[in-house]
């Protein structure tokens, strides 16, 4: 009978997830000093991007301005957007909802909408049991908090998965669809833009449920153009809004820099910094189970102008080796004798993650996962005794030359306390990044 009724309630049943503060979420989970402690992402922009429920609770809100928050919640910790890895989150998301079912819509960083319709049969329980099965798999999987909704179409899915929030869950029946709009302000549903709201309160509309009521000759006498009849009905319970399933699998890039004082045109030299950048961009790359199949680097001269190449790797790959190997065969299409060069720079991009890649054909990815198990342990060592205890041989010039100027600069900054999430910070140079909306 629960069958009979789920089927009629939900002849397309499409689930939304939405994270709960998840760039704040994200932050702490990255570092456990955040945890508990009210956290606002944004502090590059001055304003709070995203906040923690400590900080909400405190009555900041999205938007504030950092001066603002800091009046109200004066222990407040603001950090700098760290998008790579939340964009990181957002694919494992994707993949955990798409391990349900492969009908996913990666609509934003930290939303996606999936259609789960006829999955009862396979999982013999309800709509609303496997729309909360996926919910806590993305809580204990990504230690994250999801918000979701359940409904016949997007429209009502993405208004159900505000209703409770965070961490809730509220199911929309096509038939139960106007006791939930009655509250629900019609500007707030999803696809109706500030000038529509306002247009609507001009004809007396003010809930999305006045709006769903109307009779189609009224749409057509108010002159209610497509994607507002289309909202309008799904409002109603109807399928309009197709899921946009195409995965997009790069993540952004991860990018490496190094100036140098004195200038050098030491063809040796310039190649070690080059390598010192390709080892810190592959480690990062690794730390976040990411590779990269293509890369750049790029080589600055004294009076500041730029020479550089795009390069492929047959796969991809977060082994420093491969692409040094690739690099140094180019390497002097770009460089030039007698030139004084004062940087370099490498960047890693299509960047996909270590889980969406498949095994090749002809055993590449199996030798390259061989080859990793060295870096696997020279990553162990340096997470256990520092950063760069560890390196390679080719980045050894380099090196030598980097940490007197570290040592140099360490002297002059500030107490350590704050240097722990301003370093990182610093460490991250995201040019584009391809998915957030
Ligand atoms: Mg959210």
């Amino acid at each position: 009978m629960s069958d009979l009724l789920s089927t009629r309630s939900f002849p397309r049943a499409i689930v939304h997830f939405d994270g709960d503060s998840f760039f704040a979420s994200v932050e702490q989970l990255m570092n456990h000093e955040l945890r508990g402690k009210p956290v606002i992402t944004g502090g590059e922009r001055g304003a709070a991007t995203s906040l923690s429920y400590e900080a909400k609770r405190m009555g900041a809100h999205r938007g504030m301005s950092m001066r603002e928050i800091k009046k109200i919640c004066p222990n407040a910790v603001i950090v700098s957007s760290d998008y790579l890895s939340y964009s990181i989150y957002a694919r494992r998301m994707y993949a955990i909802v798409r391990s349900f079912t492969p009908d996913v819509e990666e609509y934003s960083i930290d939303e996606c909408f999936a259609d789960i319709t006829g999955l009862r049969q396979k999982y013999h329980m309800p709509y609303e049991k496997i729309t909360q099965m996926i919910q806590a798999k993305l809580l204990a999987d990504l230690g994250l908090s999801f918000s979701a909704g359940l409904g016949p179409n997007k429209s009502l899915a993405k208004v159900a998965s505000k209703f409770r929030k965070p961490a809730g869950f509220t199911s929309i029946p096509a038939k139960e669809a106007h006791l939930y709009l009655k509250d629900v302000w019609v500007g707030s549903v999803w696809g109706m833009g500030g000038s529509t709201s306002l247009y609507m309160q001009k004809l007396g509309i003010n809930t999305a449920l006045e709006f769903a009521q109307q009779d189609a000759h009224w749409l057509e006498v108010n002159k209610i153009s497509k994607p507002y009849r289309d909202i309008w009905t799904e409002l109603r319970g109807g399928f309009v809004k197709q899921l946009n399933t195409a995965s997009d699998d790069s993540i952004g890039s991860i990018m490496k820099t190094q100036t140098f004082t004195p200038p050098s045109s030491d063809r040796a030299f310039i190649l070690s910094q080059l390598a010192r950048n390709i080892e810190g961009a592959c480690m990062k790359a690794r730390r976040h189970g990411v590779r990269g199949r293509t890369c750049s680097f790029y080589l600055k001269t004294q009076d500041f102008t730029y020479s550089g190449l795009s390069l492929e790797l047959s796969l991809p790959l977060a082994d420093p080796r491969e692409f040094m190997r690739l690099i140094e065969a180019e390497f002097d299409r770009v460089f030039e004798e007698g030139i004084l060069y004062r940087a370099t720079g490498f960047t890693l991009r299509s960047i996909t993650a270590d889980h969406a890649i498949m095994n090749d054909l002809f055993g590449d990815s199996e030798k390259a996962e061989a080859k990793g198990k060295i870096l696997t342990t020279l990553d162990i060592l340096n997470h256990k005794f520092g950063s760069n205890t560890v390196h390679f041989a080719s980045s050894f010039t380099a090196r030598k030359d980097g940490d007197a100027h570290q040592e140099m600069r360490a002297k002059k900054s500030r107490p350590r306390i704050n240097l722990s999430i301003e370093k990182r910070r610093k460490s991250l140079n995201i040019p584009y990044l391809g998915i957030v909306r």
